[in-house]
């Protein structure tokens, strides 16, 4: 029998990149596409020549073709650090919404069943805590991140237009932080930071007092809640992520311990629009799903520290956009 086939968009990313392994694993053929705007093919390398896999270097916002049978769509494209999309913020504001018509676009030619990567920033800086589903959010939508929020609250928005509309078979999974190896050393975000400043010695730049707080999900369990939900029949958003919830501060000084490093921790301003707290409520992947994260903090940091060590010693040199 033929394999089933998928497509992943941002497919050379973090995300994107760990999916395509999960689904040829699973016995399917991957189609991976990607502009490498922020993706990286070093992160699908190992796959290229096999005759389960095809690359297609492409950006989504425009026309997409991808000739024969679809029978699942991902789309992971999108610029998704904070400092990526206030660099990039029409790119990010053309993937959602233009990208996300034309991935949906192909999904309904394929009758293909469509998976949107969507994001706890749709809560925004929350007046809610910890966040569920049913909560609409508070979205600054002209601030900086508004970029990136409000392509996402747009790019939901039009999925569960074509599902009511065309009757079309989506899932919206709500992506809080992850981490883990194939993230970009210079992607902006905190963790990767901070794990760069600490294999060098240098200060861990925590922004503002540091009392702010994140929940950070291990990227196998993030993996493992995005392929269960696919499978799934739940058409409305589901949150996957880690709930346990600290600051980071004392995100920075785990790092410190675990990596040995001589390091200390300087403040540096908070940026606009910073969120105060982030925490998944995941009742409903627990209940709907069945899935619940296994990788603990402390477990995921060291895999992930390994992979960065792995990283600086080939190229000594962060990359930053
Ligand atoms: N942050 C920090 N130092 C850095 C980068 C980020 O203290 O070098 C802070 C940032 O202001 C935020 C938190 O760490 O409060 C998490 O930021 P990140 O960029 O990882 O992603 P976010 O969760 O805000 O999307």
């Amino acid at each position: 029998m033929a394999k089933e086939r998928i497509v992943i968009t941002g497919g050379a990313g973090f995300l994107g990149s760990h999916l395509c392994d999960k689904f040829i694993n699973e016995g399917m053929e991957v189609i991976c596409i990607d502009n490498l705007l922020t993706g990286n093919s070093a992160n699908i390398e190992h796959l290229f020549g096999r005759d389960d896999f095809m690359f297609l270097q492409h950006d989504v916002t425009n026309y997409i073709h991808v000739p024969g049978r679809v029978d699942y769509i991902l789309h992971f494209a999108s610029p998704a650090s904070p400092i990526d999309y206030l660099k990039l913020p029409i790119q990010t504001l053309k993937v959602g919404s233009l990208g996300t018509h034309k991935v949906l676009g192909l999904a309904k030619e394929k009758n293909a069943v469509f998976l949107l990567a969507s994001t706890s920033e749709v809560y925004g800086d929350p007046e809610i805590h910890p966040q569920a589903e049913d909560y609409w959010g508070s979205v600054n939508p002209i601030g900086p991140r508004g970029v990136y929020d409000e392509a996402k609250r747009f790019a939901e928005a039009l999925t569960m237009a074509y599902h009511r509309y065309h009757g079309l078979e989506t899932r919206i999974v709500r992506i809080f932080n992850t981490f883990g190896p194939r993230m970009r050393l210079g992607d902006g975000r905190a963790l990767p930071t901070f794990i760069v400043q600490a294999l060098q010695n240098e200060n861990l730049t925590v922004f503002g007092d540091g009392t702010q707080t994140r929940s950070f999900c291990f990227v196998e369990d993030q993996i493992e809640g995005i392929f269960k939900l696919l499978f799934s029949a739940e058409n409305e958003p589901v949150n996957i992520g880690n709930p346990e919830e600290i600051s980071i501060n004392t995100l920075a000084r785990e790092i410190i311990e675990l990596t040995g490093s001589k390091s200390r921790i300087v403040h540096k301003e908070l940026p606009v629009d910073d969120p105060k707290v982030r925490q998944p409520d995941i009742t409903k992947a627990k209940t709907v799903l069945g899935w619940e994260p296994k990788f603990s903090r402390e477990k995921g940091l060291r895999i992930t520290i390994d992979y960065f060590r792995k990283v600086l010693q080939k190229h000594p040199t962060v990359n930053y956009l």
